[in-house]
C-alpha cells in the first residue's frame, strides 16, 4: 500500500481503485479508533541466551468494534500515508512508559526493557526528542528500560541531521536500536558513527537460516559486525529451536519468535512473568 509518486502515471486497474477506497475508509475509521482509543498494545517476549525474558517489543492492534482485531500490515502503512502515525507512535510510547512505570516497583519485572517501533515520519518530527522526554518525565521511568526501534531507512537521506538527533535520544539516556537491519544498505562505515545499542537481525533473514546459504551468510555477516561494533545482536521470527540453535552458535545474544511467545496482549503476559516456566 505504498503511495504513488506524484509524478507516476496511473492506468485505471479496479483492483488498484478498490485498495485506493478501502484506503480512504481505514483513514477515516484510524481517526475514530484514535479518538475512542480502540487500539491496543501487545508486548512479545526477547529472551537472552539461556532463555530469561529480558524485555518485551511493544506492537500495536487494532481492536475494530466490526472488524475484530486488525494487524499493523492493514493499518500502519495508511497512518503513514495520512499523518495519522504521529498520535498513533505517540500512544505506543506513552502506553509503553505507562507499563514500565507499572513494572518498576515488582522486582520480577523492574529490569525489564520495551522496545517501541519509531516510524521515519514521528522520528523526523521536529519535537520528538522533546516528546519522548516528556513521556519518561510524565512517567518517571528510568530512561535505559526505554528501548527505541529505528529502521534503516532513515539512513537513506539527512544523516547528519539523523546522526544528531539519534545522539539527543541516547543523551536522554535510551536505549537505541537499529530494526530490520540487512534489509536496506548501511555501510559499515555509516553504522560506525551512530550511536547505538543494538542491531534486530530481520525474520525474512532468520526465517531460511538454515536452508538458505545467502540467509545463513547474511546472518552471520550481521552478528560479526555487531561484534565488532560493541553492539548487541537480537534475532526477530525465530520460530524454531534449530534457529535458534543456529544464530545462538554464531553469537546472537537475544532472541524474539514464536519460539518463546507470541505477542501477547498485557494480562497474559504479566501472567507469563510471574510465573515463566508455564509458558
Ligand atoms: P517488526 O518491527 O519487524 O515486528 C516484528 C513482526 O514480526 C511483528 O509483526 C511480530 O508479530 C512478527 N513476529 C514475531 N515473531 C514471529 C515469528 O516467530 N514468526 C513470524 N512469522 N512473525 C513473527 P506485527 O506485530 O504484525 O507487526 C508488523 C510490523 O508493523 C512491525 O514489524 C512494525 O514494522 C510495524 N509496527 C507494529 N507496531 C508498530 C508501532 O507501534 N509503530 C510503528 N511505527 N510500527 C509498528
Ligand atoms: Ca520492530
Ligand atoms: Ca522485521
Ligand atoms: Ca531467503
Amino acid at each position: 500500500a505504498k503511495s504513488l509518486g506524484r509524478n507516476t502515471l496511473c492506468f485505471f486497474d479496479p483492483n488498484m481503485q478498490a485498495t485506493v477506497t478501502a484506503n480512504a475508509t481505514v483513514g477515516s475509521d484510524l481517526r475514530v479508533a484514535l479518538n475512542e482509543e480502540q487500539f491496543v498494545v501487545h508486548y512479545q517476549p526477547q529472551v537472552d541466551r539461556v532463555g530469561v525474558i529480558t524485555g518485551v517489543e511493544a506492537l500495536v492492534r487494532w481492536q475494530h468494534p466490526q472488524r475484530g482485531l486488525i494487524f499493523p500490515a492493514d493499518f500502519i502503512p495508511v497512518a503513514e500515508d495520512t499523518g495519522l502515525i504521529l498520535p498513533l507512535g505517540q500512544w505506543v510510547l506513552e502506553k509503553s512508559c505507562e507499563q514500565l512505570a507499572a513494572w518498576a516497583d515488582r522486582p520480577q519485572t523492574s529490569n525489564l526493557s520495551i522496545a517501541v517501533n519509531v516510524s521515519v515520519r514521528q522520528f523526523r518530527h521536529p519535537d520528538f526528542v522533546d516528546m519522548v522526554m516528556a513521556a519518561i518525565t510524565r512517567t518517571g521511568i528510568r530512561p535505559h528500560r526505554l528501548k527505541l526501534e529505528l529502521t534503516e531507512s532513515l539512513l537513506a537521506d539527512r544523516m547528519e541531521i539523523t546522526i544528531d538527533k539519534m545522539g539527543m535520544l541516547k543523551a536522554l539516556g535510551v536505549t537505541l536500536s537499529l530494526d530490520d537491519f540487512g534489509v536496506g544498505y548501511s555501510s559499515l562505515s555509516v553504522l560506525k558513527r551512530l550511536p547505538l545499542d543494538q542491531l534486530k537481525i530481520d525474520k525474512g533473514f532468520v526465517a531460511d537460516v538454515l536452508t538458505d546459504p545467502n540467509d545463513a551468510a547474511i546472518s552471520r555477516a550481521i552478528i560479526a559486525l555487531a561484534q565488532s561494533l560493541s553492539l548487541q545482536v537480537v534475532a526477530e521470527g525465530v520460530e524454531t529451536q534449530e534457529q535458534r540453535d543456529f544464530l545462538a552458535y554464531q553469537g546472537c545474544d537475544q532472541f524474539q519468535g514464536h519460539l518463546f511467545a507470541k505477542p501477547l496482549p498485557i494480562e497474559a503476559l504479566d501472567a507469563l512473568l510471574q510465573n515463566p516456566t508455564a509458558g
